[in-house]
């Protein structure tokens, strides 16, 4: 599904003289490459503060508990994702909302956010599931209306820019209170091991938060607020370094792939490629899903596995179908997109070092496999 090493042999001097450095001055924790990373990034992304942390995952935790939610306070966010998102959200005792997504871009229903909203709604977490934005337009709207909070979960989609329907182009993950994003080897901007971010535009909000990373010290021994451990190393930053100024190239590869997957798929009427808006910068494929159609997802899984074609299936089971997430709140009669997505997505081999020859081996694959049914 993934080559990291590509990456690596055009990185691996710029690597291994941080590294070496790195391992000369033992500046392991908060050194210079984590303090550079984070203006780096903060460049990259045009945002005003970026708040380095050990993974994504605590990337979302840290942004609930920077915007102090309460026990008891309702977060509304996709059933169909990585249940990351429901996890923090359970953790911190907040009330996870899981609201169906869109079928077409895979990502949280605006119209079903609606629905959900309560005089205890608080938050809503949108993902920008495969490296799609969700629909931010109508989100940043409905919590204008509604006084809540947006953190995005840009975990998937770093990089990519949301086009408002005014005509702003901003980075996805700067648009709503708080972003959180990962760098776990595979996502699009990935390091050596684990590690993650937030970012925001608000003063207060990244000053709070700096101490929540640092077990809620904001003067050495201080301990004003209950905080979490939550750092990224120096190692990992150095990677991230040499990583983030080909970020855009890689994006670039991922399109150019996803461009000619959906070229080869064209003509078979069971296989959906993925949304496009019409904006070429958007979409940064963090994974290439398809939708297979007529009932053959499951078929078309067990003969990519005989031919040795990797595939996945993002996801499997909706949230809220969880054990750990199940609710009698929650009425089956209103996940209709997420009960069919899962039944249907597959995910095909998606990186920066897919050449020409996978790709056509993958499609050809594909289509002797509905050629040689009958419908
Ligand atoms: C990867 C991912 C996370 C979690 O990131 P980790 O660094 O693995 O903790 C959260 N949300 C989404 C959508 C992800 O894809």
């Amino acid at each position: 599904m993934v080559d990291l090493q590509g990456q690596y042999d055009a990185i691996k001097d710029d690597i291994n003289i941080s590294f070496e450095e790195i391992l000369q001055t033992s500046a392991f924790i908060n050194g210079p490459e984590v303090q550079g990373f984070q203006r780096n990034l903060e460049n990259y992304l045009g945002v005003k503060h970026v708040i380095p942390c050990a993974n994504g995952t605590d990337a979302l935790q840290i942004a609930m508990m920077g915007l102090n939610l309460k026990p008891g306070d309702e977060v509304i966010t996709a059933d169909f994702t990585f249940a990351a998102t429901v996890e923090v959200i359970a953790l911190l005792q907040l009330t996870p909302v899981l609201v169906d997504v869109d079928p077409d871009t895979f990502n949280i229903s605006a119209e079903a956010i609606r629905k959900a909203i309560t005089p205890k709604t608080k938050a809503i977490v949108p993902v920008h599931l495969f490296g799609q934005p969700a629909d931010m337009d109508e989100i940043m709207k409905i919590a204008r209306e509604h006084n809540l909070y947006v953190i995005e979960d840009n975990a998937q989609a770093i990089g990519g820019n949301f086009h408002s329907k005014s005509g702003e182009i901003q980075k996805t993950g700067t648009l709503g209170d708080i972003g959180a994003t990962s760098f776990f080897p595979s996502k699009n901007l990935g390091c050596y091991g684990d590690g993650g971010a937030v970012f925001t535009n608000n003063d207060a909000l990244a000053h709070s938060i700096r101490g929540i990373v640092n077990h809620g010290m904001y003067e050495r021994y201080h301990h004003d607020v209950v905080g979490v451990n939550s750092r990224l190393d120096s190692l990992q930053a150095a990677v991230l370094n040499a990583k983030l100024p080909k970020l855009d190239e890689y994006n670039t590869a991922r399109r150019t792939a996803a461009t000619k997957y959906d070229k080869a798929f064209v003509e078979i009427p069971q296989v959906v490629t993925p949304y496009r808006n019409g904006k070429e910068d958007t979409h940064v494929y963090h994974q290439y899903t398809l939708k297979i159609k007529g009932g053959e997802r499951d078929a078309l899984a067990k003969y990519l596995q005989e031919k040795g074609i990797p595939f996945g299936v993002y996801y499997p089971i909706p949230l809220h179908k969880q054990k750990a997430y199940v609710d009698d709140r929650y009425n089956e009669a209103d996940f209709p997109v997420t009960n069919q997505l899962v039944q249907e997505v597959l995910s095909l081999p998606m990186h920066t070092e897919l050449d020409d020859e996978q790709i056509n081996f993958i499609a050809t694959s594909i289509k002797d496999f509905f050629k040689n049914k009958v419908f």
